[in-house]
């Protein structure tokens, strides 16, 4: 699907792929036509440093423009994505996007963080398709994450881990997301190749109000740090919640204290 973007013989193509699968409902066929023509695109929202505020890094963000109803955000359009089958095309179309935006940034100590499915695993396209993008930019180990959610992750099966280990080898650091809210997180901190945690904005929020939020966020601040991961905080919209988190061990933030996702065209 996603090779066929752009002409006018390749739309013609995901229209019958769409009907030869047997997708009846108007939103599966709206979906691949959002990807033969470009609709869905990534926003880059910044992660900064919490000593400083110097924006590190980006995470990768994709929305929907859908040319009715606006910008539309992922939780409103990923499970269609999943339902439809076009994870690992989704997969592919951000990760091309994702490694063009970092070869184009000026700063080249920044790095750009990718969320990935369960779904867009465990075929070994993701891998092959990131890793092969990066060789092609030449672009160095490290300036591209993968942030899994812990919930993708009890899904995981023996090629998830295979393809984890793989993007781990090659220099591409595994980050768990969402962190703190999942059934069973210590035991994939020990059995697959994590390099970070994201702590879940649930947490974030609760600071200060809900001081049991507060020393969740603490411990695990704390436990990461043990095992010499990355911390990130996610969700911080104020500053106490900054100072707080930094203070408390979170080496890295993000929210809309900083800014929220946008358009990676913008100069910088
Ligand atoms: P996530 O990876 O945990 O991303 C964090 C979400 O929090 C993003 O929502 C972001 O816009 C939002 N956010 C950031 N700062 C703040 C803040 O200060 N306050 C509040 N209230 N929210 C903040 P978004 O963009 O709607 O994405 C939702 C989820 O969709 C993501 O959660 C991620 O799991 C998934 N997602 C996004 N892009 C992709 C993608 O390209 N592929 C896949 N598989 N999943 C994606
Ligand atoms: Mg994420
Ligand atoms: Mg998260
Ligand atoms: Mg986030």
């Amino acid at each position: 699907l996603y090779r066929a973007k752009g002409s006018g013989r390749g739309r013609t193509e995901v229209y019958e792929s769409s009907m030869t699968m047997g997708s009846s409902s108007d939103l599966h066929r709206e979906l691949a036509a959002a990807i033969a023509e470009d609709q869905l695109v990534v926003h880059y929202q910044p992660i900064v440093d919490l000593s400083d505020a110097r924006v590190v890094g980006y995470e990768a963000l994709v929305r929907w423009e859908h040319p009715q109803r606006g910008l539309l955000l992922p939780a409103s359009f990923l499970s269609l994505i999943q339902e439809a089958g076009m994870s690992v095309a989704l997969g592919q179309l951000v990760a091309t996007r994702v490694v063009e935006f970092v070869a184009s940034i000026h700063d080249r100590t920044r790095w750009v963080s990718v969320n990935v499915s369960a779904d867009q695993l465990g075929d070994g396209e993701f891998a092959t398709t990131l890793l092969a993008e990066i060789s092609r930019h030449r672009l160095t180990a490290g300036r591209i994450v993968v942030e899994l959610t812990e919930s993708s992750l009890v899904a995981s099966g023996t090629r998830i881990r295979h393809e984890l280990t793989q993007l781990s080898a090659a220099g591409v650091p595994i980050l768990l997301d969402d962190f703190g809210t999942g059934v069973s997180p210590l035991s994939y901190l020990r059995d697959l190749p994590v390099a970070g945690v994201k702590l879940d904005m649930s947490f974030t929020s609760g600071i200060p109000e809900d001081p049991t939020a507060g020393k969740v966020a603490r411990a695990l601040g704390a436990l990461a740090r043990e095992l010499a991961m990355v911390t990130i905080a996610e969700g911080i919209e104020h500053e106490e919640q900054a100072e707080y988190l930094h203070r408390n061990g979170w080496r890295y933030g993000q929210g809309w204290l900083y800014g929220s996702a946008q358009p990676g065209d913008i100069s910088r």
